[in-house]
């Protein structure tokens, strides 16, 4: 069974009979029970699955109605709620929480005949940029296992790089889908603030952050954006994009489009290999029309540390739930006093998740406020201006996803700050709310490069178009086999 096939492909074989849901599914489980060992992808698997393909199969060999997904393994981050499955946001604290719904993307897909192959490791919380922060060990970068695999929906970019599943689900605060995809081979994209219901995913920082399909191709993207975006009761932050069809004339092109090169994402600590793919991609874009010159957004030096005092911030109230109270792990309230029970309860939060509470509990507080949070809106506000302003001249702007390669496993645990620089490109798009997308561009020295696009809010559409054209230029090796 060729695994390595994308969605649309998936549908297509499957609508022609050439294959069935029941082989590829159980091809698919195998697939985890041979690899998942050595990269850790999964945090659980759904073994139920065969049952799920089987029901499918009938349905198409009887001409019953089908949805458009025809029983497509889908992995999801394991911070989106499945009805009655394990949702642990990779955290001891929630090890044993068991979600009683659905989150509406889950349902949507649900309804188009998906199938949940498996919850996929992250960062504790969506915390983090490598899952080494993930409380049940790191997932492994399938390109090299020495190497992390980016985060924090790090195990969903693996799942989709080593043919684990054909697409997944991860959310993206300040980079976390483009961030792995770009280190391991896959495309991420970030959709418009409001374009996917938020209802169901565990929040980390509400005001910006979005789920997002990690996928092989562009196309794959767009098409599981038509199926999971648009307007929903439970998130009223969501907008209303009129079912735009993002698939249909996804092939338009990018000829006579205006993009800005955003100079301060290609500084000093840019890898050479980086910016050698990043002046690659801005000449295959020219030789295809688009016209590109660089732009200078200031505010960039200031949103590494705007968005982290804004991300504990909303992080800090996000996590007072898990009190054990309402939410939390098996602990005898006997002799219940209340500081002493919640000291120890909250025991069971990892170090970096600690670190943003300490830091959040701090940054908003009363005489702080004004030096760090109220400083922090205001960066926000200024940065989203002047992006808004460069979109007045520009369709498009460009990036490297990541100023560097994906690095040794425990190379830079040990250094938070250190980290929190490596998102220093990807911030920008959550915070002015605008919609990016991380397109796998080249291979250095074994490791992928991802190349990022930014568009306009509820340009989405255009971004596609865009980013479809990149992908065309180049053609990538395969994912070595797994050692
Ligand atoms: N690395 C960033 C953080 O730790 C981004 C994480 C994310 O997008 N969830 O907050």
């Amino acid at each position: 069974m060729n695994l390595r096939i994308s969605a649309l492909e998936y549908v297509q074989e499957v609508q022609n009979g050439n294959i069935s849901a029941e082989d590829f599914i159980s091809s698919t489980l195998d697939r985890i029970k041979s690899v998942d060992d050595k990269l850790h992808a999964f945090l659980s698997v759904n073994y139920d699955a065969v049952d799920q393909a089987k029901e499918i199969d009938k349905k198409v060999k009887s001409g019953d109605k089908v949805g458009a997904c025809f029983g497509m393994p889908v992995s999801v981050k394991d911070n989106i709620c499945i009805k009655d499955s394990t949702t642990t946001c990779a955290s001891r604290m929630l090890e044993d929480f068991v979600a009683p719904y659905d989150a509406t993307v889950i349902s949507k897909l649900k309804e188009e005949d998906a199938i949940f192959i498996g919850k996929t490791n992250m960062d504790e919380f969506a915390m983090g940029l490598t899952t080494e922060f993930s409380a049940f060990g790191p997932s492994k970068n399938p390109w090299d296992t020495q190497y992390v695999p980016g985060g924090s929906s790090g195990g969903s970019a693996v799942s989709v790089s080593a043919l684990e599943c054909i697409v997944s689900l991860g959310s993206d605060t300040g980079g976390s889908v483009r961030n792995p995809a770009s280190f391991c081979g896959s495309v991420g994209y970030k959709p418009t603030y409001g374009l996917i219901s938020r209802f169901g995913l565990i929040s980390y920082a509400n005001s910006i952050e979005q789920i997002g399909p990690l996928t092989r191709t562009v196309k794959d993207a767009a098409f599981l954006l038509n199926l999971i975006t648009g307007l929903d009761p439970n998130d009223s932050t969501t907008v209303d994009n009129h079912d735009e069809d993002y698939l249909t004339d996804i092939e338009a092109g990018i000829e006579g489009k205006k993009i800005g090169v955003i100079k301060e994402m290609i500084a000093e600590g840019t890898d050479p290999t980086v910016m050698s793919a990043t002046k690659d991609a801005i000449s295959k874009l020219e030789s295809l029309g688009a016209s590109c010159e660089e732009i200078s957004l200031d505010m960039v030096k200031y949103s590494v540390a705007a968005y982290y005092a804004i991300t504990a911030t909303e992080a800090g109230s996000n996590l007072a739930r898990y009190d054990n109270l309402r939410y939390g792990y098996d602990f005898p309230v006997e002799g219940y006093e209340f500081n002493s029970y919640i000291k120890k309860a909250r025991k069971k939060f990892g170090p970096e998740v600690t670190r943003r509470i300490i830091l959040g509990g701090f940054v908003p507080s009363a005489g702080q406020a004004g030096k760090y949070f109220l400083k922090a809106l205001k960066i926000k506000s200024r940065l989203t201006r002047e992006v808004d302003r460069v979109f007045e001249k520009y369709d498009l702007l460009i990036a490297p996803t990541v100023p560097i390669l994906p690095f040794r496993i425990g190379e830079k645990i040990d250094d938070p700050v250190a980290l929190f620089l490596v998102d220093l490109n990807t911030v920008t798009a959550n915070l002015a709310g605008k919609p990016a997308v991380s397109v796998p561009f080249a291979v250095s020295n074994g490791l992928p490069i991802g190349i990022q696009l930014l568009a306009n809010s509820m340009n989405d559409k255009m971004l596609l178009q865009a980013a479809y054209a990149l992908e065309q230029t180049v053609k990538l090796p395969e994912v070595p086999p797994i050692p």
